[in-house]
């Protein structure tokens, strides 16, 4: 394949970018994590949820499967469950002014996900507004079960876009074909997360943005992958101005990140998210 038709087939590529700023959606675009909060109020519960959690950390599980189980729990049809979240689900207060200043300044924003993403696209577009279709959206995907319709109870199951995947998604898959271009055509590549999936893209990417007090932070000081701490989207809004204008570069923003982890700035209540 032709430099230029790997370029085609990738969407973010269209403006030829400078930068492209991948994210995670669940627990960092929103404040809450939507799948957790299906499982606490719809499917099974928090205790076997945080159980879930806890196993996945511990590698008795994959990711994969325990988020199967929760998903499986679910028996309230989906028309149903996109409403209770769509009530339920908050936006960080400063991504929808992140997002304005990216589409602004040609940086594509791509979401990476382990939710599906009809889920996604719906809390997107409400909370965000008509500009959120620009957004391209890398999930999983819902199907209906054997004989039945989505919207019908107990009608619907999570379709993994990785299937032989313990991420179920693996969200290095998409990063890579970015990564992967050549010098005088890849973007910077920027990556926002909280959770243990989003340590394989982190790999991948220039700059990560680790959400202050969750687990991906102590990931990344065992593995030893470079990042910078955020509490809400203004400080991500702050950093990528600053490299955008050239006041600093990627390598001086982690570094930045790793003395403020190591000074104790990063730290605060651990939390166990995906
Ligand atoms: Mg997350």
């Amino acid at each position: 394949m032709g430099v230029h038709n790997a370029v085609a087939e990738l969407p973010a590529m269209k403006t030829n970018p400078k930068f492209i700023f991948f994210t995670d959606f669940d627990g960092t675009i929103t404040l809450q994590d939507s799948n957790d909060y299906m499982t606490d109020n719809l499917g099974y519960g928090h205790e076997k949820r945080r159980q879930g959690n806890l196993d996945t950390l511990e590698d008795r599980i994959t990711f994969r499967d325990s988020f199967r189980g929760m998903m499986d729990s679910i028996k309230t049809p989906y028309d149903q469950c996109i409403q209770f979240l769509l009530d339920g689900i908050k936006l960080d207060p400063y991504f929808a002014e992140f997002y304005t200043w990216a589409l602004e300044n040609n940086i594509p924003v791509v979401v990476l996900s382990g939710g599906m993403e009809p889920i996604i696209h719906a809390l997107l577009e409400k909370l965000v507004g008509p500009t959120a279709e620009k957004m391209q959206v890398v999930g999983n995907h819902v199907a209906a079960r054997p004989g039945k319709s989505i919207n019908e109870e107990g009608g619907w199951e999570i379709q993994f876009r990785h299937p032989e995947s313990g991420f179920g998604h693996d969200k290095s898959v998409e990063l890579r074909k970015y990564s992967s271009l050549p010098e005088s055509e890849r973007p910077i590549m920027f990556y926002a997360g909280d959770g243990v999936s989003d340590l394989s893209a982190a790999a991948e990417t220039d700059l990560l943005f680790a959400k202050q007090g969750h687990d991906l932070i102590n990931y990344c000081v065992r593995e030893n992958v470079p990042f910078t701490v955020f509490q809400h989207w203004s400080d991500i809004l702050e950093k990528c101005k600053a490299i955008v204008e050239r006041k600093t570069t990627v390598q001086e923003a982690a570094k930045e990140g790793f003395e403020a982890y190591k000074s104790g700035a990063a730290m605060g209540k651990i939390t166990t998210t995906k």
